[in-house]
């Protein structure tokens, strides 16, 4: 207990206290401001990721009976890419999170978010693309080299070929390229997708944005 509380009083002298006073609610946020959390919080973890803790026993305590969730975040799943922290150490209760290999925007995805947005409140949408990421990759391989891949893996990565396929001739990085546009294509067509979500967007009640995660510098640059 009582190394327990010495590390609880040490944590407030690197700056715990502050982000947990800040831990905002989906009702609180605009869009705008949900945004720019998001941004904030993925500074911190870049500048400061020592800060990026918090207590977790507490936050558990406060959304137990109730979440508000104040982002929404489509990410792969990616080990390297955990929305939490990297949006500056987030807890229990503050981040929806739907991932899948590629973010990519299935039925299932697609109700998830729903749901985040239209019955949760949550004011943003991200779909979050990252550097080096396998299952473009293999899209990719897919639109040069006719590349096939075992079981639900070749399925599953087929909504990315569109993506690649419009990349291919540009210049630069053609996996690179093809993230981005993925990503950007994905935000786009949740949309197109839900007569719910664009209804809230139109609102001014929901943001969709699509991203990308540096996995060597640790930021998030925002693509739309
Ligand atoms: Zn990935």
């Amino acid at each position: 207990m009582a190394a327990s509380a010495t590390a609880i009083s040490a944590s407030a002298v690197v700056g715990i206290k502050p982000v947990q006073a800040a831990t905002p609610s989906a009702s609180a946020l605009s869009p705008d401001q949900a945004l720019a959390a998001l941004k904030a919080g993925n500074q911190k973890y870049v500048s400061d990721p020592q800060v990026c803790t918090m207590n977790l026993a507490q936050r558990r305590g406060e959304v137990s009976a109730h979440q508000e969730p104040w982002a929404t975040v489509i990410s792969c799943a990616d080990s390297r890419v955990p929305p939490e922290l990297i949006f500056g150490g987030l807890g229990v209760g503050e981040l929806f999170v739907a991932r899948n290999a590629g973010n990519l925007v299935d039925t299932a995805t697609l109700g998830t978010v729903e749901y985040g947005a239209a019955v949760l409140g949550s004011p943003i949408i991200v779909v979050l693309g990252h550097g080096r990421c396998g299952a473009v990759a293999a899209a990719c391989k897919v639109v040069t080299e006719n590349a096939t891949f075992p079981g639900s893996i070749g399925p599953m990565i087929e909504p990315i070929i569109p993506a690649a396929i419009a990349v291919r001739d540009k210049p630069g990085d053609f996996i690179e390229n093809a993230i981005r546009q993925s990503a950007i294509r994905t935000a786009g067509r949740l949309e197109a997708a839900s007569p719910m979500l664009a209804g809230l967007v139109k609102a001014g009640k929901l943001k969709i944005v699509a991203a990308r995660y540096d996995l060597d510098a640790g930021s998030v640059e925002f693509l739309s």
